[in-house]
């Protein structure tokens, strides 16, 4: 609770006992005793004083909203149903309802107040758990640590980071090793270890030793400022039944009003009751116009499941894409760096007669220098020597098929079969099960490299969990050869491959089973943003893995999972169902609770404290409904 919070707490706690304190002067006979004819005005002076000590600030609201020609809200609704249950003293026909006015204004206030704590408890636990944002870093001036702004720090620079201390900026380390705490980003407890050449990202917090670590990225593009945005940036994209309450309430509250004049002014008109009778009954009907509880329990039931999924390392980047992932059926899958590892061991170098292997790993490295495909990156770690950037130029990376690089003049092509087809090179099949990678020089076919890779560990869990969870169909694409493909598919019991697809083809793939969906199941696609990005833009909902995906990938997921595990989609899919429950049974909750008080209210059964109790006890339970969406059970 902040100080303004506190503040008000006081002055609301402070009214209410004032309240019971007259409340039970009243009733024990002791204003009567000292005012005789005159206790109920001395009743009502006394609580128009705690109704002007707990609620003063709201009639201003009314009174500014007024003059702004904007009245249909909340603090008007309340100012003019208190207000007409004060102004019953002046009918001295009806039983006089100064308590009552005093009470829907104390009442309303507990619930405002309870809502005020609520929303700033999930921001604050959002905040809590992206508590991590370094605001500084260390770098090493004359020998000396000095603390600068992390924004100041240059892509390259070299900075410090001292046990205890979080990563503000993503880089490499250089010098040091040490365990790094990950938890507050992936929602994984055990530390990474790390040491020299070990790529980490800002976030994270150092536990063990002294680290150095040379900058790769300036501090606004660091993993924590974009996680940072992300969150931020969510709760601007609505889910549907978000704008769909919106929408309701601003047709409820007026449409109620009118029918609480209507009550007011018709009955008596037509001479059925004594017009005090349906003033309070019209009166009682504006006390539940209020549509609070829908209008703050449901953008807090979508915050908590979107704060709920960040514990655990899913950055999903709105509440839309909650809703959606909640309906999800069937989930499509990239092979490469997303369902295995990505990085790929050589099995075997099998170069053409009089063709040393060496030659064929060495044109392959160079050649792939310059890509960040994992194939790439892989075939580098294998080839051991120093890669002399000097000798490459004229680089073209084909997606889907491979790369074609001139080093030292001569031309050198490394991909799969489309990629010799293409460029008119010969090759060989060759029957181990694994990628093939050709390499060709100048035209002429020097040999292929095996290679493969190996599934993520918890990969088949994943498929075993999002069938379990409903999924009806987990597909695999990928451009990689049909073998593969397949052993692949087999090992995980995945429903569908499709193999050798290019890019474009595994849109027309997606588009394909977009075309099969029926009913309100949507389709994910998960990929790693390496030749995949279109398709996450293409798919109900995409899902990108964070940590060794690419930029492209992070910016077009709808959903990116900080720790590249195919596992969370599951996860994520249980805290999205979660948060609609939640979101559903508050709306039902709500709407039939006031329903019934409107019902009770018209047929004069239902009093204002009943419609007061009604607003402000629905008001809270709804909020505490709606936090648990914030609770993860793991
Ligand atoms: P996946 O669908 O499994 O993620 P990609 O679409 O990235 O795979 O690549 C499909 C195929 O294209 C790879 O299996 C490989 O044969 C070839 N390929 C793509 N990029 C490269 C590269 N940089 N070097 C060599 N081969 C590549
Ligand atoms: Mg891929």
């Amino acid at each position: 609770m902040n100080k303004k919070q506190r503040r008000w707490r006081d002055r609301i706690v402070a009214a209410i006992v004032i309240f019971f304190a007259i409340m039970a002067l009243e009733k024990t006979g002791a204003l009567e005793a000292v005012f005789s004819e005159a206790a109920v005005y001395a009743a009502f002076a006394l609580y128009f004083a705690v109704f002007l000590l707990a609620g003063h600030d709201v009639l201003l609201k009314a009174w500014r909203n007024i003059r702004r020609g904007d009245p249909f809200d909340e603090a008007f609704l309340m100012t003019v149903a208190t207000i007409g249950a004060f102004a019953t003293i002046f009918f001295p026909e009806t039983e006089p309802q100064s308590a009552e006015g005093c009470a829907v204004m104390l009442f309303y206030q507990v619930g405002e107040l309870f809502q005020s704590y609520a929303v700033g408890k999930s921001r604050k636990s959002i905040a809590d758990m992206m508590d991590i944002a370094p605001d500084y870093a260390n770098i090493e001036r004359d020998g000396e640590l000095v603390e600068v702004d992390p924004d100041e720090i240059a892509v390259g620079d070299v900075i410090v980071v001292k046990p205890g201390e979080r990563v503000p900026i993503d880089g490499v380390v250089t010098q040091g090793a040490s365990q790094l705490d990950t938890a507050a980003l992936t929602g994984e407890s055990v530390p990474r270890h790390v040491e020299p050449g070990a790529d980490v990202i800002s976030g994270c917090i150092n536990m063990t030793g002294i680290l150095r670590i040379r900058t790769t990225k300036p501090f606004g593009e660091s993993t924590v400022s974009r996680i940072l945005e992300l969150v931020e940036n969510a709760s601007e994209k609505k889910a549907k039944t978000e704008n769909f309450i919106t929408r309701f309430a601003r047709v409820y509250t007026p449409v109620v009003t009118i029918a609480a004049v209507v009550l007011a002014i018709v009955p008596p008109l037509l001479g059925w009751g004594p017009w005090t009778d349906w003033v309070l009954r019209g009166l009682t009907f504006l006390v539940v116009s209020c549509p609070c509880a829908l209008v703050i329990s449901v953008p807090l039931s979508f915050f908590g499941g979107i704060g709920g999924a960040s514990k655990l390392g899913i950055l999903v980047k709105g509440s839309n894409y909650l809703e959606l992932l909640s309906k999800v059926d069937t989930v499509v899958f990239d092979k490469t760096g997303t369902l295995t590892n990505g990085t790929f061991n050589v099995v075997a170098v099998h170069p053409e007669a009089g063709v040393d292997p060496d030659y064929v790993l060495s044109n392959a490295a160079y050649a792939e220098a310059m890509s960040d495909h994992p194939i790439a990156i892989s075939i580098k770690q294998a080839y051991a020597g120093e890669i002399d950037q000097a000798r490459i130029k004229d680089v073209k990376e084909e997606s889907g098929h491979g790369v074609e690089a001139t080093v030292d003049e001569r031309v050198v092509l490394v991909g799969n079969d489309k990629l010799m087809a293409e460029h008119g090179s010969s090759w060989h099949e060759c029957d181990l099960t694994g990628t093939i990678l050709h390499v060709a020089v100048d035209g002429v076919y020097a040999g292929h490299i095996v290679i493969a890779d190996v599934v993520k560990e918890d990969a088949a869990d994943a498929i075993r969990d999002l069938h379990a969870a409903g999924v009806k169909k987990c597909v695999m694409l990928t451009g990689d050869r049909r073998d593969v493909a397949e052993a692949v598919a087999e090992k995980l019991g995945l429903d569908e491959v499709h193999a050798q697809l290019l890019p474009e083809d595994k849109v027309n793939a997606v588009e394909g089973l977009l075309a099969h969906q029926h009913g309100d199941g949507k389709l994910a696609f998960v990929g790693d943003g390496i030749n995949d990005a279109p398709v996450l833009m293409r798919a109900d909902v995409g899902i990108a893995m964070g940590a060794m995906g690419s930029d492209a990938a992070i910016e077009a997921a709808d959903v990116v999972l900080m720790d590249d595990k195919p596992s969370k989609i599951a996860q994520a899919m249980r805290i999205a169902r979660k948060t609609m429950r939640i979101v559903w049974q508050n709306i039902i909750f709500a709407i039939g609770i006031k329903v019934l008080i409107l019902v009770l209210a018209a047929v004069g059964v239902a009093n204002m404290w009943l419609a007061v109790f009604g607003d402000v006890g629905v008001a809270i339970i709804a909020i505490l409904n709606a936090m648990r969406a914030m609770r993860i059970d793991e």
